[in-house]
């Protein structure tokens, strides 16, 4: 019997993790691996605001592929995905076609503009290194052309966040620090540049934690970022949002984070979809489909107690690699597959390099340092399960505080 054939399309925590734990549970005589991703390094998306902002360089966000997973066990293949043709097992990429026994879908999301109009075309967005280094840029350069123009337009240095979720307050936590660095180099006043953060519910990261909100919310305004809670933005024009229909407010730099939704690939491979992603099975397999998992942000996955998916998160997302691949190795076996269940280690949100806050696994809230540090080690933590301590030394986050 020849031995199966399993292919993982996308090297984000999902795939990555996956193709990590297959590496481990099964020998290469048992099955060969092979992973696509559109880019020949894997990138840490968690990591990515801070990227946007100018905190971090990209290189630090992002790691080669085979730098981590050995390509001598592995076939990687560095091509993008166009279309799974689940009833003939083989996935379409832009430059040739492959064919499978067994399928991992973990292609990760995209960012949702829920038809916001102009949003799509005058927005950017935080998605992957390249739109968070164009951000990255695009700040920088508003910030130098003022200085150096002789009709100083103010409104240049306002930068828009759309978007008062996790993404949204850990980036207008990093701009707080950015932007005063960035003051300082160009020669401009900081009362001069304002970071506004647009949010239509009520409050921002709504179902959180109150006091912890609130936390967040002191800690960024004392540093000059400003809240519009309750205000939906109804429109983007090309350097302004509508809100409500009615009341405009310029800037120079608008970036969206209004929501995400899982990779159009799904769609176009005809899968069925609730908001842009596939319900799975407690097994991780897509509806119908003895030998497709769908795992991380393209998979809702049935909280069954609460009867509500768990929150898309990188932390779910690398859970699911430990499943996924169990499950594979259990398909290949013939034994009976196990279901998924979250173990939910609390939220860490990061409001700048200094600050943080979030609830840990037995919910005690934490702020202030200790929240910076334990956020710190939740990053660490993952690269130390990619790579050991090697990459720690060389991409991790070394100072706690
Ligand atoms: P992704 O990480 O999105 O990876 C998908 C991979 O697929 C990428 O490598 C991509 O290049 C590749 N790909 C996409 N399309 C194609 C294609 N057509 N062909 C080939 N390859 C393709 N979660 C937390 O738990 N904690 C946090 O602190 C946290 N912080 C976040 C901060 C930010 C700024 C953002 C945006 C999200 C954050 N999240 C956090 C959420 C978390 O990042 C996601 O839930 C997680 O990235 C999902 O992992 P994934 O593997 O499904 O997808
Ligand atoms: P989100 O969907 O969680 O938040 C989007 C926010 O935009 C919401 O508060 C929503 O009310 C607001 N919004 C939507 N339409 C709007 C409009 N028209 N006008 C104004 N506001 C509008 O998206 P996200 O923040 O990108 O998070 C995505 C996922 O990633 C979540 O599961 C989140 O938990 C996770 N995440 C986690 C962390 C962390 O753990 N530190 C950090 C970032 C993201």
């Amino acid at each position: 019997m020849s031995k199966p054939k399993i292919v993982v399309l996308g090297a984000g925590y999902a795939g990555m993790m996956t193709t990590k734990r297959l590496m481990q549970k099964l020998r290469p005589e048992e099955a060969e691996l092979v992973l696509v991703n559109k880019h020949n390094y894997h990138y840490q998306t968690t990591w990515l605001h801070e990227v946007a902002a100018g905190a971090i360089n990209q290189n630090q966000a992002r790691i080669m592929i085979s730098d981590v997973i050995n390509p001598n066990r592995v076939n990687l293949i560095y091509d993008e995905v166009v279309e799974v043709k689940k009833d003939e097992n083989r996935v379409l990429l832009k430059n040739s076609e492959i064919t499978y026994d067994y399928l991992v879908i973990s292609l990760g999301f995209e960012t949702n503009t829920f038809g916001i109009k102009g949003m799509e075309k005058n927005a950017f967005s935080i998605t992957d290194i390249d739109s968070s280094r164009m951000i990255r840029e695009h700040i920088e350069y508003q910030f130098a052309k003022y200085s150096n123009s002789d009709k100083k337009k103010d409104e240049d240095l306002t930068i828009l966040v759309g978007g008062g979720g996790f993404t949204g307050i850990e980036f207008v936590g990093e701009l707080a620090e950015q932007v005063p660095k960035l003051c300082k180099k160009y020669d401009i006043d900081r009362s001069k540049a304002r970071i506004v953060n647009v949010e239509a519910a009520p409050r921002v990261l709504g179902g959180f934690n109150d006091d912890l909100v609130e936390y967040a919310k002191k800690s960024l305004q004392e540093r000059g970022v400003e809240f519009r809670e309750g205000a939906k933005i109804s429109e983007c024009k090309k350097n302004s949002f509508v809100i409500d229909e009615e009341e405009e407010i310029k800037a120079g730099t608008i970036v969206w984070t209004g929501g995400v939704t899982g990779n159009s690939i799904l769609g176009k491979s005809g899968f069925e979809l609730t908001k842009g992603k596939v319900t799975v099975n407690g097994d991780l397999r897509a509806p119908g489909e003895e030998n497709i998992f769908i795992i991380g942000d393209c998979a809702w996955v049935m909280n069954e107690e609460e009867d509500r998916p768990y929150p898309p998160t990188a932390q779910a997302a690398i859970q699911q690699a430990d499943t996924c691949s169990a499950n594979l190795k259990a398909l290949i076996y013939g034994d009976s597959l196990e279901k998924f269940v979250f173990d939910d280690k609390g939220t860490v949100a990061s409001l700048g390099e200094k600050d943080a806050m979030g609830t840990v696994f037995d919910g005690r809230l934490l702020y202030g340092k200790s929240a910076t540090a334990m956020k710190k080690v939740i990053d660490n933590r993952y690269l130390f399960m990619l790579g050991g301590p090697q990459l720690i030394l060389k991409k991790g986050k070394l100072k706690l505080f």
